[in-house]
């Protein structure tokens, strides 16, 4: 079973087009040059990058002058990062290995391991305990982390296209009435509750978040464990800031690398290729201060580990508990 997941999974980092967007992303691109650039780690280290796709931050710990870089890729996008590493004139430096990282032998200890994991809401797709992996098997004792800490953060939203789309799905379902005569508005509530039981990826404007953020989990990935990760459960309460309808969760990660360099996907910040994450709610009238605590949980799902289970259970102003969950899989949009 998860042999075949994992399949389709390198499978499609097979794909360049998916490289190319993820390079193009310089918010993510630049946060990694700069870290590997501006910090002495690298410089004559060893380093182990998890999961090097078209080889991008091997070369760029070879440029910041590691001594050796063991560039580590299960998709068949190794075979281009090897030619890139000889056109580049750094094979006596980087040695690409295609395999698995929990697979793959290195014929030493490593000091540093370098790898861009991070899924939408962070922990999508799973591939962290990947890193963690080497970590565990590779990493010299007191060796760095790059990046070493991530923070998922969650707020409260009101996302304007949430609202277009329920405003735009009830005129359609509604004005038939007026073309053929018929009665098809049962339906725009079967559209609205599909299109809000799903996970949305997509960007919120910074006015539309309603909140301050509060932390769902804060990473420490020089000790965290892989058991840790199954379930992720935080309480929250959130105080909304205006009178607004609240119609959303609102969620997107931090990175840290040492020496302070930060890698944010915030609302605040440039758009990065994870844009945000989203969680419908139904839509409920906040004013200035209203109160909206609960419980999210987040866990990995047991038939494809790849795939994520969000549990939601919410009061707003100590109303009645609202419970939501949603399936964070290949169908999120
Ligand atoms: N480091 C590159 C690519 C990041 S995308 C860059 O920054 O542009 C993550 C890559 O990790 C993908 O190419 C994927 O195929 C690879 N990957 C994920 N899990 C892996 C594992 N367990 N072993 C080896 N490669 C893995």
């Amino acid at each position: 079973m998860d042999a075949k997941i994992d399949e389709s999974y390198f499978a499609s980092y097979s794909d360049i087009e998916l490289h190319r967007t993820m390079i193009e992303d310089s918010v993510r691109t630049n946060a990694y040059q700069q870290a590997i650039f501006q910090n002495l780690d690298v410089s004559g280290k060893v380093v182990a990058d998890v999961g090097c796709g078209t080889g991008i931050l091997s070369m760029f710990c070879a440029q910041a002058g590691a001594k050796r870089v063991y560039a580590i890729e299960a998709s068949k996008i190794a075979v281009h990062a090897r030619q890139l590493v000889h056109a580049n004139g750094l094979q006596d430096i980087i040695t690409v290995l295609q395999g698995k990282a929990e697979e793959v032998e290195l014929p030493e200890k490593v000091d540093v391991v370098v790898s861009e994991w991070m899924g939408y809401m962070l922990l999508y797709e799973t591939m962290l305990p990947s890193v963690l992996y080497v970590r565990d098997k590779w990493l010299k004792p007191g060796g760095k982390m790059y990046p070493e800490r991530a923070v998922l953060y969650m707020a409260l939203g009101e996302a304007q296209w949430i609202t277009k789309y329920e405003e735009g799905t009830y005129d359609f379902w509604v004005s038939l009435n007026h073309v053929y005569d018929l009665d098809m508005s049962l339906l725009a509530d079967h559209a609205v509750s599909r299109y809000k039981d799903v996970v949305h990826v997509h960007m919120v404007a910074q006015e539309d978040v309603l909140s301050f953020p509060t932390a769902v989990c804060d990473l420490d990935l020089t000790t965290i464990s892989v058991e840790a990760l199954h379930k992720i459960s935080c309480p929250f309460s959130l105080s909304s800031m205006g009178s607004r309808q609240l119609n959303s969760v609102v969620l997107w990660f931090d990175v840290f690398f040492p020496g302070g360099h930060k890698l944010s996907t915030s609302p605040d910040n440039e758009d990065t290729h994870w844009q945000n994450t989203v969680l419908p709610l139904a839509t409920a009238p906040l004013r200035q201060d209203t109160q909206v605590s609960g419980q999210l949980t987040i866990t990995q799902d047991l038939s494809n580990h790849r795939f994520l289970n969000v549990d939601l259970h919410y009061r707003v102003d100590g109303g009645d508990e609202i419970t939501r969950t949603y399936k964070m899989d290949d169908n999120c949009n």
